[in-house]
């Protein structure tokens, strides 16, 4: 085959390396241009004195949006890379001593529900039956397809969609739906937990977004085998024996534009041709800077950003054996904690902690003897707070609670210490705000003002990534590349 479209895609996030494995599988002669000196933006992983810590995400969801890039490249996906299925997806820590295993067979789940709450087994069951309910009747539509097409809106599963709007939660809220489905405090705040899955606010975000806990209960939760940042190398690797070539260490300046056509990139003053440009860059920071002489999508720089975290790497001296992959050590005020997220700006004395440990799946993770700790909060996004002092609380808050509920003196055991904050997360990987997810979806048309996965003003420029259609997180930028490839001819 003779190669004679070039490709560039700015930025080597998880989305612009599955776009450059999509336009490769095309005949696209790929070269990524990256701003770092590594792949993966905010899927990277940090090596610290014997620790390994996988520094953004921590759950895999949907694996088979990766698998289907082997697959579209004729390869076997694990060969390359291989993935469980988490028994317990999650264990819930209380103040008061409750404890919950959410375990993956949602018989023993709906068991231990029962058991420990006293809240009826079937109210799980019919809880999960909406979510995929949810699932099946939107996904076609939001997740597979563009929402600026037209076909999308004619087709007949959109049909479908338009005939369930009525139960689809669209006019009440996360927290009203969970409050009406369980009887339990302690439930419907586990379920509200399913909003910061996209750094969302459960008592504003529209009841649709119950479509969450179908992918962890329904679909399953799942672990990398060599940790999440295998996700990216192992696509990495796939994607240069594709041909794809990696520049790092590359900050594009400038979108080249030609009589409203894309013609390539410039960076430090040398251009760079191509007859396709994808933009895997934040698209209010790719607007400010890369295409800030280009008409402004004002509506839609303007929405509200979802939340930030706040994360302490620890290397911790002890075995835990009462911890496993993911923990959450819940608040006793969740409204309050949403409040101080969401309209305050600033972080709550008692947050909600989220404990990820990938050596007790991965043992070389941490010294033998010791653990991985990524103890992660959801902060506000940057507003310019005075972080330094926020983050020297938040620490303090953290460590008295857990040792409240682990029953031990944290401080003594840290060995290791790396942090990431809303900042950081900014300048690492250009996030405006350092918001994890892009745009929050605390109203009922977030998923109408999400950018485009192309320019309507600029031929031959399309967009990628967790800031643009149809959203954050691993699965759905895996789902943003597969859209733009498929507005483009072969
Ligand atoms: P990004 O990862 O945002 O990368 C963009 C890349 O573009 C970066 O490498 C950057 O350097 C590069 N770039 C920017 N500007 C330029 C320029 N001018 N020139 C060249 N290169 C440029 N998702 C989940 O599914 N599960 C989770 O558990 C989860 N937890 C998370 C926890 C944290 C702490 C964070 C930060 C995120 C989490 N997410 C999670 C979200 C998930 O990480 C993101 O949605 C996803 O990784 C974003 O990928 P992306 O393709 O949009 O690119």
């Amino acid at each position: 085959m003779t190669l004679s479209r070039h490709a560039i895609i700015i930025g080597s996030g998880i989305a612009g390396i599955a776009s450059a494995i999509r336009l490769a599988t095309k005949g696209y002669q790929v070269a990524v241009y990256e701003a770092n000196d590594y792949p993966g933006g905010k899927l990277s992983e940090i090596q610290k004195e014997g620790y390994r810590f996988d520094a953004g995400p921590s759950l895999f969801t949907l694996p088979e949006q990766v698998d289907d890039l082997f697959r579209l490249a004729g390869k076997k996906p694990e060969e390359y890379f291989e993935y469980e299925k988490l028994d317990v997806t999650c264990q819930y820590f209380w103040e008061d001593g409750t404890k919950l295993k959410a375990y993956s067979d949602l018989n023993l789940f709906a068991e231990e529900v029962q058991n420990k709450l006293g809240e009826p087994a079937g109210h799980i069951r019919e809880a999960l039956q909406k979510s995929a309910f949810i699932y099946d009747s939107l996904s076609p539509l939001f997740m597979n397809r563009s929402l600026h097409k037209l076909d999308t809106w004619t087709n007949p599963q959109a049909m479908k969609s338009y005939l369930r709007m009525g139960q689809l939660g669209i006019f009440s809220t996360m927290n009203e739906a969970n409050r009406k489905q369980f009887s339990h405090p302690k439930l419907v705040q586990l379920f509200n937990r399913y909003a910061t899955y996209n750094g969302s606010n459960p008592f504003e975000t529209p009841a649709t977004l119950n479509i969450i806990p179908h992918l962890e209960f329904n679909i399953g939760a799942f672990f990398p085998k060599k940790g999440m940042h295998d996700i990216t190398m192992s696509l990495f690797k796939l994607s240069q024996e594709l041909g794809v070539a990696y520049h790092f260490g590359q900050k594009v300046q400038k979108v080249l534009v030609e009589n409203g056509e894309a013609k390539g990139i410039r960076i430090t003053g040398k251009d760079h041709f191509a007859e396709l440009v994808v933009n895997n860059m934040d698209m209010v920071n790719a607007y400010k800077t890369i295409l800030k002489e280009e008409k402004q999508p004002k509506l839609l720089l303007k929405q509200p950003k979802s939340s930030s975290a706040l994360i302490f790497y620890w290397g911790i001296k002890r075995d835990f054996p009462e911890l496993d992959l993911h923990n959450i050590f819940f608040s006793d005020n969740y409204p309050l904690e949403f409040e101080h997220i969401f309209k305050r700006g600033t972080i709550y004395e008692d947050p909600t902690i989220y404990l990820n440990i990938t050596s007790t799946h991965k043992a070389d993770d941490a010294p033998e003897g010791c653990m991985n700790w990524f103890t992660m909060i959801n902060v506000p996004n940057n507003q310019r707070q005075d972080w330094d002092q926020m983050i020297a609380e938040a620490k303090r808050n953290i460590i008295h609670k857990l040792n409240r509920v682990l029953k031990t003196d944290i401080e003594s055991l840290i060995e290791v210490e790396e942090i990431l904050d809303p900042r950081t997360i900014e300048s690492k990987t250009s996030s405006a705000q350092g918001a994890l997810y892009g745009n929050s979806s605390n109203n009922k048309f977030a998923a109408f003002l999400r950018h485009a996965n192309y320019s309507s003003s600029i031929k031959n420029l399309y967009f990628c990534g967790g800031s643009v259609h149809p959203g954050g997180g691993i699965p759905l930028c895996l789902l943003s590349a597969k859209i733009m490839s498929e507005m483009i001819k072969e």
